[in-house]
């Protein structure tokens, strides 16, 4: 393939421009392992990418696109061979190297991960960095010794991508859920997810107390901000909370008495720089504990021409659970 159909974001005197294009192979990036990126997917920090939200994309020309799959056509690298199928998420791809908004992808053979036998790769996307960051939460919960015996969970931004994810593995692995939400008349899919309670999202943005009532075991946060603050001052003695996002912001506007009077454990989780054993963890877990039927209820499929439109609907809280980007060459 001497050139191949991509989303290309470009850089001029007038701004940046965004467009579906051909892109030369001989301009790809270093990388030891060529694949054919088959499948993608639209996370929010593809949105911000896209929409030219600073500080996401920084070098020009660029492919974005943080998550991908396909099929192995060349390598050097000893992990891997043609017709490999393979995963991407995160590692700079989409922000500093290009990205798989595209139908050819180069990249270090160390940054990708095996396809689990029983996904295929439509499903990997499905579930994405979204949903892949959802399981590092949820293991980062398990590490720290939460079990369904704990207590409820409470998640966030539980119509977004990272929290559909979490609460369909949370409620498959026998946990009581409760999704926090702006959209609470999505209540049937909150339910059809495994949710057993939905609280409106005002209940999280109230000024924030440093202790509340103990309402939970623990929490998985997409917000940040005033909603982290709350859910970690409501947390049950000796429980945990994994925080993500920064959906509602950056800042963390809250006390420490949640650490030291209630013992309260704060994980972060990273997923883009995540190292690959915890990695491949993550993505053997999902294929093991993530209902393939509720992921389909919650995935869209939309083709590259689509990114631009659905960009800024990602930003604006418009989109529910998971889109999938079919590529085609
Ligand atoms: P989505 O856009 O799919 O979901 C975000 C959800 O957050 C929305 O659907 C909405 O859910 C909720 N939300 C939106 N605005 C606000 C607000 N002002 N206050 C509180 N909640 C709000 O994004 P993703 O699920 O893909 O990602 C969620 C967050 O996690 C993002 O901040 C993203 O950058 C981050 N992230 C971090 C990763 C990491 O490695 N740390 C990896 C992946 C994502 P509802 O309508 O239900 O309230």
């Amino acid at each position: 393939m001497s050139s191949f159909k991509a989303i290309v974001i470009r850089k001029g005197d007038s701004g940046q421009s965004v467009a579906l294009t051909d892109f030369a192979e001989q301009d790809l990036m270093d990388g030891d392992v060529t694949f054919r990126v088959e499948w993608s997917t639209v996370n929010y920090k593809d949105g911000l990418a896209v929409t030219g939200k600073p500080p996401v994309v920084r070098r020009f020309p660029m492919i974005p696109g943080i998550d991908g799959a396909g099929t192995v056509t060349a390598s050097s690298h000893p992990d891997w061979k043609p017709g490999d199928k393979v995963i991407l998420n995160g590692w700079g791809c989409g922000e500093t190297h290009l990205g798989m908004y595209g139908a050819l992808a180069r990249v270090k053979g160390d940054w990708l991960v095996p396809l689990p036998s029983d996904l295929s790769l439509r499903d990997a996307m499905a579930i994405g960095t979204a949903g892949y960051t959802a399981m590092l939460c949820v293991l980062a919960l398990e590490r720290h010794g939460l079990t369904p015996a704990s207590g409820p969970i409470v998640v966030t931004g539980a119509a977004g991508g990272v929290g559909s994810v979490a609460i369909a593995l949370l409620a498959k692995l026998g946990f009581t859920v409760i999704a926090a939400t702006g959209r609470p008349q999505e209540a049937d899919y909150f339910k059809g997810l495994g949710a057993s309670e939905i609280i409106p999202r005002d209940e999280l943005t109230g000024p924030v107390r440093p202790l509340g009532k103990e309402r939970w075991a623990g929490g998985i946060d997409t917000a940040g901000s005033v909603p982290l603050a709350n859910v970690l001052a409501m947390t049950r003695y000796g429980g945990a909370v994994s925080a993500c996002g920064l959906a509602a912001g950056m800042d963390l506007p809250g006390s420490v008495a949640p650490f030291i009077l209630r013992g309260v454990c704060l994980f972060g989780i990273d997923s883009v720089n995540c190292p690959r054993p915890r990695r491949r963890e993550a993505w053997q877990r999902l294929a093991r504990d993530l209902d393939r039927a509720k992921l389909s209820e919650i995935t869209s499929e939309i083709d590259l021409a689509q990114i631009p439109n659905v960009a800024p609907q990602i930003l604006g809280g418009n989109v529910r659970g998971r889109i999938v980007v079919k590529i085609t060459e």
